[in-house]
């Protein structure tokens, strides 16, 4: 199951994933039903990114240049309410047409 992404809430409101120890924000949003993310660490220049979609595990476009960031993510996950998780709410109505889309994605 590691291969899977994990939706959190930021202190700003805004989305982001973990994925494999990595952290990513919201980069663009394919008329697909897919989304893709760029690493959260924009300091360090790093181009990382992952395209999640409507079936199967994220793919992976661009490698990070630094180690994953456990110490930013287990605090991202500390500030979660229960009742958030899903990468359901980020996508269209499409997504409610097909429940399976449950089954792969969001389930930490
Ligand atoms: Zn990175």
């Amino acid at each position: 199951m590691e291969d899977q992404v994990e939706v959190i809430k930021s202190n700003k409101g805004g989305m982001k994933v973990i994925h494999k120890g990595y952290m990513y924000t919201v980069h663009k949003k394919r008329q697909c039903g897919g989304i893709r993310w760029r690493c959260a660490q924009r300091s360090l220049h790093c181009k990382g990114s992952i395209s999640t979609g409507v079936d199967g595990p994220p793919k992976v476009n661009m490698p990070h240049n630094h180690l994953p960031d456990l110490h930013s993510v287990a605090l991202a996950r500390g500030r979660q309410s229960d009742d958030f998780g899903s990468l359901s709410h980020l996508l269209d109505v499409k997504f409610e047409e097909d429940p399976g889309i449950h089954l792969l994605i969001g389930k930490g």
